[in-house]
């Protein structure tokens, strides 16, 4: 938490009244500069030039209209959103949230958090992120197409290589990209791969990158462990969400020996005691689009479905919550660690509240946040850029082992900034000072931009 004394406060709360109602831009920014105090002590030119007001308020903002027609012939009009928030290590860099929650707010607490992630993976990129309110939950094919076009429509004036490169995120995978792809090269003429990543395989995509953020989380969480002497193999492990990150974390963990009880998506959760049967979740949910609660009827009498409790109640030694923001509240973490929680890695962005971290902190509890463990998906979209820059493809393996190592230095890189400011075992302060100091460097180094 912050130190009411220090010099931090201040521009926080002319942040507050900046960003008025934007809470969970608020949040975001309260974690991050409520561990820059030892920083700035040490160096305090990290603070000269206004530099953290700058880092606090976007370079670009654009909010646009979305018009498209539904399978009925409606004109529906959506809100779409890009947020340029920072350039200085790379050209901007984060996905795209189709979600009817989206708004301004979240689109800024996604960008700010996606600043010290990307500085974390060492690679040239900025920080952004982008999407729209959109719901395609019970759209058709034709539909979501129609949209992405739309989006795209406005969208591709504002991106590029060079400049902002987007990705998919909540409601946006494969699919989608390969439509906003489409509608890009159409309106530009131009076949320029670079400007978008997680494309598949024939339009210049990445090996691994569809699996990249859950198996980049494993290999965080694996490294994590073993500071205290512990190991994957044997573990009891809840997963929520169902969807790109949640599946593959899944799979991945099983692959290493870890029983995987629990999954779930926005109606409910399963509890399968004999360990989930992740092929089975990802024909419901990748080939069918169908809700989890399928797998229950699939499965039978052996697999519990539950609509009106928290999956956080289900006893397990490992969590990596997968699905969205503060997801996982204070009575959720009180229920974890009394079940003999021993680690927590959040697998989705901030989906564990202020209140719970700081349960998990108390316990005792190894917790990791998302902008290190989940940074597995831009590493693995950084190699992709890269691929694309040099015309070559990678095999999966080859690109899997570059994820993995980036993984262990991220996780060794908070460990040790952790370790250099006196919080051993902090790897919230860890990952926000060792971001904050790459992306402080290079925005001094560019002078007052
Ligand atoms: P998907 O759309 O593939 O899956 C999201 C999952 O979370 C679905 O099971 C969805 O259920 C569930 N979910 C979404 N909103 C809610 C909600 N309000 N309450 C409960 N469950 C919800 O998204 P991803 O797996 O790509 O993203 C998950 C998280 O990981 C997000 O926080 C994202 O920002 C983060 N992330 C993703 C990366 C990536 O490479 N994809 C990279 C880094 C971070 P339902 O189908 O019912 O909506």
């Amino acid at each position: 938490m912050l130190n009411n004394k220090n010099k931090l406060t201040p521009i926080l709360n002319q942040i507050m009244q900046r960003n008025v109602g934007e809470k969970e831009f608020h949040q975001a920014v309260h974690e991050v500069l409520g561990s820059l105090s030892p920083v700035i002590t040490r160096h305090p030119e990290y603070a000269d030039d206004a530099l953290i007001e700058r880092l606090c308020e976007p370079e670009r903002q654009i909010i646009f209209r979305i018009p498209w027609i539904d399978d009925n012939g409606q004109v529906c009009v959506n809100r779409g959103f890009r947020v340029q928030f920072n350039s200085a290590l790379g050209p901007c860099k984060g996905g795209l949230r189709f979600h009817p929650s989206v708004n301004l707010g979240i689109i800024k607490f996604l960008g700010f958090e996606q600043i010290f992630k990307n500085a974390l993976t060492g690679m040239p990129l900025g920080g952004g992120k982008g999407g729209a309110d959109f719901d395609p939950r019970g759209r058709s094919a034709r539909e979501i197409m129609r949209f992405c076009q739309s989006f795209m429509s406005e969208l591709h004036r504002h991106i590029g290589e060079y400049t902002d490169v987007p990705a998919g995120d909540i409601g946006v995978g494969g699919r989608e990209i390969g439509y906003m792809f489409g509608q890009f090269k159409r309106l530009t003429n131009r076949y320029e791969t670079g400007v978008i990543t997680g494309k598949d395989l024939l339009h210049g995509g990445s090996h691994a990158r569809t699996e990249a953020t859950g198996y980049g989380a494993v290999y965080f969480f694996e490294r994590m462990l073993a500071t205290r002497g512990h190991s994957l193999e044997g573990q009891r492990a809840i997963v929520s969400g169902s969807g790109n990150v949640a599946i593959y974390t899944i799979q991945k963990l099983i692959s290493l020996g870890v029983k995987v009880i629990a999954c779930s998506d926005s109606n409910g959760f399963i509890v399968d005691e004999a360990g989930i049967d992740i092929d089975l979740v990802r024909k419901i949910k990748e080939q069918h689009r169908s809700r989890i609660s399928e797998y229950a009827k699939l499965k039978g009498s052996s697999v519990k479905y539950v609509a009106d409790r928290s999956i956080w109640d289900v006893p397990c030694t490992i969590a990596i919550p997968s699905a969205t923001q503060n997801e996982l509240t204070d009575d959720d973490a009180r229920t974890l660690v009394k079940n003999g929680l021993i680690a927590l890695g959040e697998g989705a962005n901030m989906p564990c509240t202020p209140e719970a971290v700081h349960i998990f902190q108390e316990a005792g509890v190894l917790f990791a946040p998302g902008k290190a463990v989940n940074a597995g998906g831009v590493a693995t979209s950084a190699l992709e850029m890269q691929q694309n820059a040099s015309r070559e493809r990678w095999t999966f393996e080859e690109t899997e082992n570059n994820l993995s190592k980036i993984m262990h230095n991220i996780h060794d890189l908070c460990y040790e900034t952790a370790e250099k400011y006196d919080m051993p075992g902090n790897y919230i302060s860890g990952a926000n000072i060792a971001g904050f100091i790459r992306v402080a460097e290079a925005m001094q180094a560019l002078g007052v931009v």
